[in-house]
């Protein structure tokens, strides 16, 4: 009895949050990871589109994965990729795995520059295809790669916003306790046309900052945590015309299902938080915002 009692909270955390009112417009996920949820592509869109969220950017990380998402942006025209290493990727390529947090499957030996030299040819290979809307997620992860890796983290960000750049693509930046040098690495390159701070993390300034260089900035879960005031500050900051929603699935569940598995249909919750954070209507909110992902990732 009690045994069952103990397991009981830690077996909920794995039960999928029941499915929200619906929204009263299209929105679109602006980033996502359906490789990583456990279900089935054509169910992870029939769950999304049930609720008004029907177009999905399926986001690489690796080369396993890009491929991956070029696969079912090809197939399913709700869905549309970006291709990349990510930021804890590359470091990983050069000086192998620091920690086990990718698990044993996903192994890598140290391979040297040469081993992000073949992963990244092959993302430029991907890239070039119409399918590929997107070139990330790239940047900066200070959080998981220590010291010994930021060399490789910056010089596969500059490749990959060279590449953004050359194929006139967005790029999706990944920014994790590395503000000021994303920042600074972006104006050293000279950004993109098109930019998204995916998972947007930083204060009102730096919103501020990143509009008036014409970049865009996508809000994930946290913007629903209550902790974060600073977050809702820094989205009143952000012009409307810069806004996006994202999931991050299977990551960064929005309240008031915190800590269970995230998916993309979930984003009404965080979608109506930020109307409310806004004061704005959820409608118009949910216009404003599928509107902004269509310019920014050039969909159709
Ligand atoms: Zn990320
Ligand atoms: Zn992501």
């Amino acid at each position: 009895m009690s045994r069952s009692k103990s397991q009981s909270p830690s077996n909920e955390r794995d039960v999928p949050p029941p499915a929200p009112e619906p929204l009263p417009a299209p929105v679109a996920d602006s980033h996502t990871h359906l490789d990583m949820q456990g279900r089935s592509t054509e169910e992870s869109l029939r769950l999304a589109a049930a609720v008004n969220v029907t177009t999905l950017v399926q986001v690489g990380c690796d080369v396993r994965s890009s491929e991956w998402a070029v696969q079912q942006a090809s197939a399913f025209p709700s869905i549309h990729a970006t291709v990349a290493l990510h930021p804890n990727e590359a470091p990983r390529l050069v000086l192998g795995d620091m920690d086990q947090w990718a698990g044993p499957d996903t192994h890598r030996a140290a391979g040297g520059t040469a081993a992000l030299d073949a992963a990244f040819a092959r993302i430029e290979e991907l890239a070039a295809d119409p399918a590929v809307v997107g070139i990330g997620e790239t940047g900066l992860d200070y959080f998981r790669t220590g010291p010994d890796g930021v060399a490789a983290q910056q010089e596969s960000f500059r490749r990959h916003i060279a590449l953004a750049k050359r194929l006139g693509k967005a790029l999706v930046i990944h920014d994790r306790d590395a503000h000021a040098d994303v920042l600074r690495i972006l104006a050293e390159e000279g950004a993109p046309e098109r930019v998204v701070f995916h998972c947007f993390s930083g204060d009102a300034a730096m919103a501020r900052t990143c509009a008036e260089a014409g970049y865009h900035l996508s809000f994930a879960g946290p913007v629903t945590f209550k902790a974060n005031e600073e977050l809702r500050e820094a989205l009143r900051a952000t012009p409307r015309e810069r806004v996006l929603v994202e999931t991050d699935a299977p990551f960064l569940t929005p309240m008031p299902y915190r800590g269970r598995p995230n998916a993309p249909y979930l984003i009404p919750h965080t979608l109506r938080s930020m109307a409310s954070t806004l004061a704005i209507d959820v409608k118009t909110l949910c216009e404003t915002v599928d509107e902004n992902t269509r310019r920014v990732f050039d969909l159709v």
